[in-house]
């Protein structure tokens, strides 16, 4: 029976990278029985923002990544929030104090570069020099009165610490290489490495699944395990997931893509872009000039404004160009890990009853986008109808699309009319024109030249005919409205694509749309009339200047 955890510090919103740590820790709890715990590590007072913790609790939700003790849902060892667990850790910090194991300090932050400078220019690790012994109360005191920075650090091990890790074997370290480490902070709060290890104690943690980049903290960890007498859990230490590009799948991702197209851009009023990111100009000319990086809802807005999409780094970019997240749960398990069966789509419940910690591998994970999209086209078709409805309807909720208010009749017909679809923002792309006025139609330039324009306007002859006959059908159906198109291709010996592709255009302005004659019946007659009169008057005069 495992009890596993997922840790995040809340500073914004659930990366892919975490998703993936809380998929299998999930997946560990459940496969055995065990219990999966949610607790948020926000002791980094600097980092945190009100808002971060629930933005992660609400894309694990999303995710169907739901936990069993935590915030919200409570537990045996309530809270969940290490801001709110200070007097614990309080308290075992004193317990080492007693003991010996652990030490006051006073070094400011220059103090501490000029000695860390000093080891960096003989070539040495920056080891903390322990003072023989260790200050007092009237030196605590006196140092408080000075406004010292006073923080407690532990007396760290002179041993060998191997770590044990189920992916990686057996790692060893050499204690006297590793310094003493800082476990309380001078503003009260406890450092990351000692919060961790008390709640992992206190909250029965057994099995610790977290990213390759922790391993060199897991020393320290099992440090201060030993020294507190606790037990060292299971620890399996994740290989990394690399961007297409080569690195972490990074917020500097979606970044470098946005400077790029701004710079590329013409005539671009930097003045209201900054504005429309909510960014001061000297905010935006450092992100373009320099390293800066301005906050997720900032680069969203810009990316907008831009006309530009980015790639997906967080689980709420995922949603928003309409990603499932049984997709992505899929595509995730997938990543460094390899299922024991034949198949590679797989559900929540297949990945829980296969699941299998050997078979998680060492070597870095390629996040592969196409990969990503034909899974989301699987399970868009294994979904059933009212689910998939949902889940549309959430995803045009969250991105304020003009459909949301539709009713769910349509929105069904939608969804059907748009099978085959790798995405639901692609089917929202195709369904956009029939809740778009008929005046607001954009047209697509190129798109016009070759179906209306061409050949002198062999399209818009086209759509004039289209006219007449969709005038002359009695009853409209969706096979009225198909009969009509066939028999006119059919006596203009042509493919269906020369009528279809010009009412298309009419009516959605671009030559991509759902089905054309479901499109129509959805639309209704009238309304399609009016948009082939419009795209008519529109474009006749262009193709008689010709
Ligand atoms: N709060 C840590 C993080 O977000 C957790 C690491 C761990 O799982 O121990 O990286």
């Amino acid at each position: 029976m495992a009890v596993t955890r997922f840790a995040p510090s809340p500073t914004g919103y659930l990366h892919i990278g975490g998703a993936r740590t809380a998929l299998f820790s999930l997946l560990w709890a459940r496969k055995t029985d065990g219990k999966f715990i949610l607790r948020i590590e926000d002791t980094d007072q600097s980092r945190n923002t009100p808002t971060a913790a629930k933005q992660v609790m609400d894309d694990l939700h999303w995710l169907g990544i739901n936990w069993d003790y935590g915030p919200e849902v409570g537990g045996p060892a309530e809270p969940y929030f290490q801001s709110q667990r200070k007097a614990i850790y309080e308290k075992y910090v004193n317990q080492l104090i007693e003991q010996g194991k652990a030490y006051y300090c006073f070094d400011t932050p220059d103090e501490l570069e000029q000695m860390r400078q000093k080891a960096a220019a003989q070539k040495k690790n920056f080891l903390y020099p322990r003072p023989a012994e260790f200050p007092d109360s009237s030196q605590i005191e006196q140092a408080r009165s000075q406004g010292k920075p006073v923080a407690v650090r532990f007396c760290m091990t002179d041993e060998e610490i191997i770590v044990d890790d189920c992916i990686r074997g057996q790692v060893k370290f050499s204690g006297s290489g590793l310094s003493d480490f800082i476990i309380l902070k001078s503003d009260g709060f406890p450092t990351y490495h000692f919060a961790c290890v008390v709640d992992d104690e206190l909250m029965g943690v057994t099995h610790v699944l977290r990213g390759q980049e922790h391993l060199m903290n897991t020393p320290g960890h099992i440090a201060l395990q030993k020294a507190f007498g606790f037990k060292t859990p299971v620890y399996a230490h994740m290989s990394v997931t690399v961007s297409e590009g080569g690195g972490k799948m990074s917020k500097r991702d979606r970044a470098k893509v946005l400077k790029e197209a701004i710079k590329k851009s013409q005539n671009l009023d930097m003045e209201a872009l900054a504005v429309i990111g909510g960014i001061s100009t000297s905010e935006l000319e450092e992100f373009l000039t320099g390293d800066a990086i301005p906050d997720q809802p900032a680069i969203d807005a810009m990316a907008e404004l831009l006309n530009i999409e980015l790639p997906e780094v967080n689980i709420v970019d995922f949603f928003k160009s309409g990603y499932l997240p049984q997709a992505i749960v899929n595509f995730l398990a997938l990543l460094g890990y390899n299922p024991p069966v034949e198949k590679e789509i797989l559900t929540m419940a297949e990945l829980i009853d296969t699941f299998d910690p050997s078979r998680f591998n060492k070597t870095n994970s390629l996040f592969d986008r196409k990969k990503l999209l034909s899974f989301n086209m699987e399970h868009i078709k294994l979904l059933g109808e009212q689910e998939l409805l949902k889940r549309y309807k959430d995803f045009l909720k969250g991105t304020n699309s003009p459909a949301a208010d539709a009713d769910d009749k349509l929105l069904l017909r939608i969804i059907k009319a748009g099978a085959g679809a790798r995405t639901l923002a692609e089917i929202e792309q195709k369904s956009r024109f029939l809740f778009i006025d008929c005046g607001k139609i954009e047209y697509n330039e190129k798109d016009v030249e070759k179906v209306l324009l061409k050949n002198n306007g062999d399209g818009l002859a086209v759509l004039a005919e289209l006219k007449n006959r969709l005038l002359k059908i009695n009853e409209v159906s969706e096979k009225a409205i198909e009969d009509m198109l066939r028999g006119l291709a059919e006596e203009k010996k042509a493919g269906l694509g020369k009528v279809a592709q010009p009412l298309r255009l009419a009516i959605c302005g671009t030559t991509v749309s759902l089905p054309i004659f479901d499109s129509v019946d959805m639309l209704g007659i009238e309304e399609t009339i009016k948009r082939i009169d419009r795209t008519v008057s529109k474009f006749s005069p262009m193709c008689k200047k010709e």
